[in-house]
């Protein structure tokens, strides 16, 4: 062997083969080539709060956080992150030892799984699962075991089977990986649900990473409660967090870890030599963010509210079966009441069909079949965005399936799409 390019062996390593390259580079691709509106990825198009964005250009200016911050993060971010756990939901962590600040929840995410497993060790991981999951599952040498999330059509939700994820566990599982709120399906698991789980981690004694990124993004009467608040919990459990959803700014990426110093310091080894350090201006602003007015944190759900459920009747009337979220930023849709059973094939169409990008499910699962006729819609964008990709969407599929168009919807949507092709 010569060089780079005289072997036959694949320049991917073998972990990783399987995740060329991610499905949202496909789709934006297409939504840039077609003009359409964006769904597909989660994030906001408008920036955060005015205030947090200062408080980040102050920092800049009076020269804090230019250099490498301290590697656990600034002390003014963990003692923030610390007193919003402690404010919400009453857990007591360290600043000092038992707080660890990340490059976003992706990197916490990375360096949890890096340090806590052994080559061979089960993940337990619902799926659709994140993206990232599978992927940092593989990089640690890990096996991942998902258990599948259904749909049940008469709770309007995706479930998960308490009796599966026991029967998943076996000698060889280390860790469950559970993220609620949930991505995609906007699953908020019940008190219930999460009392159980913690058992089962009790009883086997697994340790949990989970990702709560959405904790402030909760919608109706679900209630977002921390796994690490019960009972025998609080030892096995790595919480992660980020400020890129709560705050709106996802480019940030300023996230943590709450934990046991034994927990933080085992990710902590890992973190160190991923990035050693990230984001110093920003996390002083972020720590100015996390002691904001709940006033904030109302406004900032009630205002996704409305944009979910702005959405979500928007692709009801267009004929999709619609699972309303509970929370996080995404609404999932089953594609089947439009005589379609593909999410794949369906996505790859729908930007020249309605002018919108969504993203199939199925890229979410290992049982791909599983997830064949759920499509994700990100619905963090702006209300005259939304309102038009709503009319947009009941354009293109009322009248194929044969219902009447509103009055007065298919001019503007005709004419849009004229100059969109153009
Ligand atoms: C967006 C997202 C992340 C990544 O968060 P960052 O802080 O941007 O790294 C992690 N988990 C889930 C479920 C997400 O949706």
């Amino acid at each position: 062997m010569t060089g780079m390019t005289s072997s036959a062996r694949p320049l991917l390593n073998r972990r990783l083969a399987e995740f060329g390259t991610t499905i949202f580079a496909e789709m934006s691709a297409l939504a840039l080539s077609t003009g359409a509106i964006n769904l597909g990825q989660g994030f906001p198009d408008t920036d955060g709060p005015e205030e947090v964005r200062e408080a980040a250009v102050r920092a800049l200016r009076d020269g804090r956080g230019n250099q490498y911050p301290p590697g656990p993060g600034i002390p003014e971010l963990r003692t923030a992150v610390a007193a919003h756990q402690q404010r919400r939901y009453s857990l007591s962590f360290d600043p000092d030892t038992e707080v660890l600040v990340t490059a976003g929840a992706t990197e916490a995410i990375a360096a949890a799984l890096l340090a806590l497993l052994e080559p061979g060790d089960e993940v337990i991981a619902f799926e659709p699962y994140y993206d990232s999951y599978a992927a940092c599952i593989a990089m640690a040498g890990g096996r991942r075991v998902p258990v599948t999330l259904r749909a049940d059509e008469g709770a309007g939700r995706f479930r998960l089977d308490l009796d599966e994820l026991r029967d998943a566990v076996t000698d060889r599982t280390r860790l469950l990986l559970i993220n609620t709120p949930h991505n995609p399906t906007g699953t908020v698991l019940t008190r219930a649900e999460l009392a159980a789980i913690a058992e089962l981690a009790v009883e086997r004694d697994l340790l949990v990473v989970t990702d709560e990124v959405y904790e402030h993004l909760v919608f109706d009467d679900a209630e977002h409660v921390p796994l690490a608040t019960f009972p025998g919990m609080r030892e096995r459990t790595v919480t992660i967090g980020s400020a890129g959803k709560t705050y709106s700014f996802t480019g940030w990426k300023v996230g943590w870890v709450t934990a046991s110093p034994e927990l933080v310091t085992a990710v902590r080894s890992a973190k160190q030599y991923l990035t050693y350090v990230s984001a110093g201006p920003f996390q002083y602003a972020v720590a100015e963010a996390l002691a904001l007015p709940e006033s904030y944190f109302t406004a900032f759900r009630d205002d996704m509210l409305a944009k979910r459920d702005l959405l979500s009747a928007g692709l009801e009337e267009a004929g999709f079966r619609v699972f309303r979220p509970s929370g996080t930023y995404f609404v999932t849709t089953d594609i089947r009441p439009l005589g379609e059973t593909d999410g794949f094939t369906f996505c790859r169409a729908l930007p020249e069909r309605a002018g919108v990008v969504a993203i199939p499910n199925a890229v979410f699962y290992d049982h791909r079949e599983e997830g064949a006729p759920f499509v994700r819609f990100a619905f963090c964008k702006r209300t005259e965005v939304l309102q038009e990709a709503a009319k947009r969407l009941g354009a293109a599929f009322q009248t194929r399936s044969g219902r009447p168009r509103p009055v007065g919807q298919g001019g503007p949507v005709r004419s849009t799409r004229s100059r969109r092709t153009a």
